[in-house]
């Protein structure tokens, strides 16, 4: 499973891709892996939907835009594990295939406008949510909490039980709570690379250490976070971007998607391209998945 799980960019591909072929690269297929919504985000919940079973509590409520894969994967857990759902929507957004799909997976939906959205982290407003919707359990937004970050350990199990090392594991980043489960877990590479989706964010060093020290984790290997290549900012797209990704899937028949994935494979072919990085060390690139979240683009199928 976990072999199968990663496949080589270099199976039968004859003609680079634009310019600079992707031999040495593997692709942990995350995408694939997850029920009914496949990626990191179920990994960040196991633990948290597990801490509520163990308190008896049938009800999680958590927060996200319009397009969240994190409540995409919180309404299907829900669905599959008879566990009521409640979603808090950053307003003024239109109605999406994304909010279509959690109401029908039965997650009820709670529109707030982006002023009230802004206190989602706020301890305060968390307290009044817990009394207004309890008892529940309150997910934090994208799942960026400690027990996320234990999830996120079984990913890098997967990884080290495959027996192989990497000299560079490297996956996208939005809150750090993914990277720093396998910063705490990864035993079978060199160095861990996390790939900056946002703009404007420069700290993610200091996130990602705050998240392992709050989940009583330290790092087990170096790693480090790169900012050029968020293509304009968060869910942005441009048209390296657009190309490379439209490349990508033509030649690799991988789906990706331009908020995450896109960017991290135009990064690791950036690097390479340029001579950063070796075109024959062994790098493993995590696909995370959120492939649900194409439906926002109409450049893709
Ligand atoms: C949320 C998400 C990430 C980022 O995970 P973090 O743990 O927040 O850093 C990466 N890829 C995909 C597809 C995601 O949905």
């Amino acid at each position: 499973m976990a072999q199968n799980s990663t496949i080589s960019l270099s199976a039968s591909v004859e003609s680079p891709i634009l310019g600079q072929f992707l031999d040495n690269v593997h692709l942990l297929r995350l995408d694939l892996m997850g029920g009914k919504a496949p990626g990191n985000k179920a990994f960040k919940l196991r633990a948290n939907l597990e801490k509520a079973r163990q308190q008896g509590i049938s009800r999680i409520v958590s927060f996200g835009g319009a397009w969240s894969n994190h409540l995409h994967a919180l309404a299907a857990a829900g669905a599959e594990l008879e566990l009521q759902t409640i979603g808090i929507i950053r307003g003024g957004e239109q109605e999406t295939a994304m909010l279509q799909d959690v109401q029908r997976l039965g997650m009820k939906l709670i529109m707030v406008s982006r002023q009230e959205y802004r206190q989602r982290n706020d301890p305060q407003y968390q307290q009044r949510i817990e009394q207004s919707y309890g008892p529940c359990l309150v997910v934090p937004e994208g799942g960026a909490n400690p027990a996320g970050v234990r999830g996120c350990l079984a990913i890098a199990n997967l990884i080290n039980q495959q027996g192989r090392q990497w000299q560079r594991v490297v996956l996208p980043v939005g809150t750090g709570t993914t990277l720093a489960g396998l910063a705490a877990g990864l035993k079978s590479a060199e160095e861990l690379v996390g790939i900056s989706a946002l703009k404007g964010v420069n700290d993610m060093e200091h996130r990602v250490k705050e998240i392992l020290s709050m989940s009583e984790l330290t790092a087990r290997l170096p790693w480090n976070v790169l900012y050029d290549y968020h293509c304009g900012g968060f869910a942005r797209t441009n048209d390296t971007l657009r190309t490379f990704m439209t490349e990508f899937e033509r030649v690799y028949k991988v789906r990706l998607e331009p908020v995450y994935t896109g960017k991290m494979l135009l990064a690791i072919h950036a690097r390479i391209a340029s001579g950063q990085w070796s075109a024959t060390e062994p790098i493993l690139a995590i696909h995370t998945g959120g492939l649900q979240g194409r439906r926002g683009y109409s450049w893709l199928d």
